[in-house]
Order: structure tokens, then C-alpha cells, then sequence
């Protein structure tokens, strides 16, 4: 199939023709149809395999075949659950908006809200948006929503993890109308809490599924290390860094403050790797993308930040330092790599506070994992067992002459949202317990 048998314009065929494409992507080639025929779509399909242009294609096929509902409104709004991946989103868009007379602005937490006013008032077709700071601009009033036609969520399943889903709901609630579609896409589709919230925002949804998150990714090569602790992970870090060979490299962390001590660590050893975090403010965020992706450093030591949807095609390498807490950011992280039918290796370490995340991993992908040594570098840890759960005795309830008395659970204070310093430091929570509150305001200081 090619893309000329879309019946695309002729505008978005010499754009995409510019680009060097000539035939459909497998999700491409689903969606593009499915979105220009009209239908809500739930899109999923693994990493690095076109999906930004799934739904970019579709949303100018349409802006230029139907009329604007309305003269001032945005016509479509695409909403990332990190500003990085907005910025990403919005320069393919521009790609495709530069030469025509559509504009499209980027609205993202952490830069001048009244610059942004500015800039919604110019009436743009396009909007790509952080969820946070796009809604309090509607709060404000500062645009509307009567006139939207495509409301597109990347990463959708990340945004409702990060706790946006009030704001979700705010902004699909401002353009409610029949002619509205929405268009959510993910390599992770899966659980109930997108099937729950697809439920609300989208109208008869068709699905799109590739391949299931839990399918091997054929050009990403996985390997697992024990480690019995930090010393010994950073002797195997140290181990690959020397030994593979490499292009570029990201080193994903559990905490910010991980990212800042193991890059200066490597830094004292004439290695060059930056620490990005959202610790940082946006202009030194957007610094260190910047010249990570134009190739000035070797080495970008991360949190689950950047664990989603960055296209940066020279990255050879995805180190695991520690096992992702959200299982699903496993499928993310790794797939930083081995992008676009390019190999890459994926290089994931566990200790013994890596084991419960490693296991659910394990069961994620439907897989019993093998661990690989390295030679010299002696490990003892083999892994935890399950922990088998107590008897209890007679004796146990039986206290002097007290009555005996049911065997109280002991109080685990389990860790929320709330807790977090970062994305990458969440505890694995049954996310449906927490009030959409809770979550918002522990989350979105750090990512809108
Ligand atoms: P995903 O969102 O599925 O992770 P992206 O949309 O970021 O993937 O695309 C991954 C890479 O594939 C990008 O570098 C993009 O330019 C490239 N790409 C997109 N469509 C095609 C295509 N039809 N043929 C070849 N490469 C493509
Ligand atoms: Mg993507």
C-alpha cells in the first residue's frame, strides 16, 4: 500500500513525499481510513512505529475538506501528557501547517501564561497542548471549544496515570457536540482505566490494535542483570559503557535526584551525559533536549519523563538503572530505541528493590526472563522469593484471659500520589482509589 492510495490532497501528499515516506506505516495504514471516515478511534500499536503521523494525516485531510464550524475556535486540539513530546508532536505538525494558511501554537505548563494569551487570541486551527495549563486557559476563557472537530489524546493511558482526568473532562466537556471526534492512541491501550474513560469521551469507537503491548518488539534486544546493590549496579553500568558499542544512550532512574548524582558521576569520568528532570525549569528542559537530540551528548540519565513517546532516532541504548515502577513504562522506555525498523538493545538492572517491579514486568510481557552475567563481576542476589503468608496459631489470638480476637490486618500506610517527587518515583498504587484530587495536585507541578 502507499500513501497515494489514501486520496489524500495534494498539499499533505507533497508534504509527506518531502518526508521521504512513500509507504504506510501498518497502524498508518488502519487508522488514516478509519479517522477519515469519521469514526472515534482507539489506536494502539508498539513503539516508534508512526503513530504521530496516524493521526496528524488524518487531521488535515479533514480541516481541508470541511468547513470550520467556527471562525475563531481551535478545529483540532492533540494533548501529550509531557511537555518534550508536545514540542516533538507540534514540529512534525508544523511540518505539514508551514505552507498552508493553517497555524498551530504549542500551549505547555512552565512558560508565560500571558505570552500564550497572546498567542490564542491569533484563533489557530491547531493546538498542541499540555493538559494542564490548556485547561486553565478555558477556565479563563482565553478560547472555546464549540468549533472543535478532533480532540486527539497521545499517550492517553500516561495522561490518565498522571492524573489528568479532570482536566480531560473539562476540555472533552467544552466541545461537546455531535460532530466531535476523538482519536486516542497509545503503545499501551489496555487497561480498564482507558476503557473506562473511552467510554465517556468517545462515540462508538472503532479499535485499532497492531500488535498487543505484551508482543515482542522484534528489533529491540533485551537483556537482564542482577545487582546486589547500588555499588555493584554502577559497576555494570560502567561494564557497558566501555564494552557496547554504542550510539546514543538513556539511562532511566527511579528519582530526579538519581539522575543528577549518577550523571555527575559519570561526568567526573570524562563522559558526556547530561541529568534531565522536571526538577529543572522549562528552559533548561528544553536546552538539554535540544542538544541531546542534535547528538552534543553521548549519554541523557532520565526519570519516566522522557520514558514516553520522544523520537530520537541515534539512540542505540535504553539503560534500565532501576526497573520502572509503572509496569507499562517498561514497553516506553525501552522503546526509545529500535525505532522506525532501526535495532537497538534494551539493558535493564535488578536488585533487590527492582524485584517486585521486575516481576510484574516479567508477567506483563508474558515471558519467563533470563538473567545474563557479566564476567568479573561476582552477584549473590538471585532474586526474592514470594513471600509465603503467615499461619496463623491458636496461641496467636489467645491473649492472658482476653477473649481470643479476629486477626486484625496489620495498617500498611501505602505511599500515593501525593508522595511523589517525580513521575518516575511512583509506588505501583491501585490507581482507582485515589480522588481525581489528590492526584492532580501531586502531579501536575511536575508534568503539565
Ligand atoms: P510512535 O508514535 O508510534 O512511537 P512516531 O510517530 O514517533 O512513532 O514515529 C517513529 C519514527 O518513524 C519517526 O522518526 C517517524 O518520522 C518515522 N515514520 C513515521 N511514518 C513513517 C513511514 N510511513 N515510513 C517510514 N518512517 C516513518
Ligand atoms: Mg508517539
Amino acid at each position: 500500500m502507499q500513501f497515494s492510495d489514501f486520496g489524500l490532497d495534494s498539499a499533505l501528499m507533497s508534504t509527506i513525499e518531502h518526508m521521504g515516506f512513500s509507504e504506510p506505516t501498518q497502524i498508518q495504514q488502519q487508522a488514516i481510513p478509519a479517522a477519515m471516515a469519521g469514526h472515534d478511534l482507539i489506536a494502539s500499536s508498539k513503539t516508534g512505529s508512526g503513530k504521530t503521523l496516524a493521526f496528524i494525516i488524518p487531521a488535515l485531510q479533514r480541516l481541508n475538506k470541511n468547513r470550520a464550524l467556527s471562525k475563531r475556535d481551535p478545529r483540532v486540539v492533540i494533548l501529550t501528557p509531557t511537555r518534550e513530546l508536545a514540542k516533538q508532536v507540534f514540529s512534525q505538525l508544523r511540518l505539514f501547517t508551514s505552507n498552508t494558511q493553517y497555524k498551530a501554537v504549542l500551549i505547555l505548563g512552565g512558560e508565560n501564561f500571558n505570552d500564550q494569551v497572546k498567542v490564542l487570541q491569533k484563533e489557530p486551527e491547531f493546538i498542541v497542548a499540555t493538559p494542564g495549563r490548556l485547561a486553565d486557559h478555558l477556565t479563563q476563557g482565553h478560547f472555546h471549544l464549540n468549533g472543535l472537530e478532533l480532540l486527539i489524546l497521545d499517550e492517553a493511558d500516561r495522561m490518565l496515570d498522571l492524573g489528568f482526568s479532570k482536566e480531560l473532562t473539562q476540555i472533552n466537556n467544552a466541545a461537546d457536540h455531535r460532530k466531535r471526534q476523538t482519536l486516542l492512541f497509545s503503545a499501551t491501550l489496555d487497561h480498564a482505566q482507558v476503557n473506562d474513560f473511552a467510554k465517556e469521551l468517545l462515540k462508538k469507537p472503532k479499535r485499532v490494535a497492531i500488535e498487543s503491548a505484551h508482543t515482542e518488539h522484534e528489533d529491540i534486544t533485551k537483556r537482564f542483570y542482577l545487582a546486589d546493590n547500588l555499588t555493584q549496579k554502577e559497576a555494570l553500568l560502567q561494564h557497558f559503557l566501555v564494552t557496547e558499542k554504542s550510539q546514543q544512550i538513556i539511562i532511566f532512574t527511579a528519582t530526579r535526584s538519581d539522575t543528577e548524582r549518577l550523571a555527575k558521576l559519570l561526568t567526573e569520568q570524562d563522559l558526556n551525559a547530561v541529568a534531565l528532570s522536571g526538577e529543572l525549569n522549562q528552559g533548561q528542559r528544553n536546552q538539554i533536549m535540544d542538544s541531546f537530540s542534535k547528538g552534543q551528548h553521548k549519554i541523557l540519565v532520565t526519570t519516566d519523563l522522557a520514558s514516553r513517546g520522544l523520537d530520537l532516532i541515534n539512540v542505540s541504548h535504553v539503560i534500565n538503572f532501576d526497573m520502572p515502577k509503572h509496569t507499562e513504562e517498561f514497553v516506553h522506555r525501552i522503546g526509545r530505541t529500535g525505532r522506525a525498523g532501526t535495532k537497538g538493545d534494551a539493558i535493564s538492572l535488578v536488585g533487590p528493590n527492582d524485584w517486585l517491579s521486575f516481576k510484574n514486568v516479567e508477567a506483563f510481557l508474558q515471558q519467563k526472563i533470563a538473567f545474563t552475567k557479566v564476567e568479573g563481576i561476582k552477584v549473590k542476589f538471585k532474586g526474592l522469593k514470594p513471600k509465603k503468608p503467615k499461619a496463623i496459631k491458636a496461641k496467636d489470638n489467645v491473649v492472658q484471659n482476653k477473649k481470643p480476637v479476629a486477626n486484625k490486618p496489620r495498617k500498611v500506610i501505602k505511599k500515593t500520589f501525593l508522595d511523589i517527587e517525580d513521575a518516575g518515583a511512583m509506588k505501583i498504587i491501585k490507581r482507582k482509589k485515589l480522588t481525581p484530587d489528590q492526584i492532580e495536585d501531586a502531579t501536575k507541578k511536575e508534568q503539565d
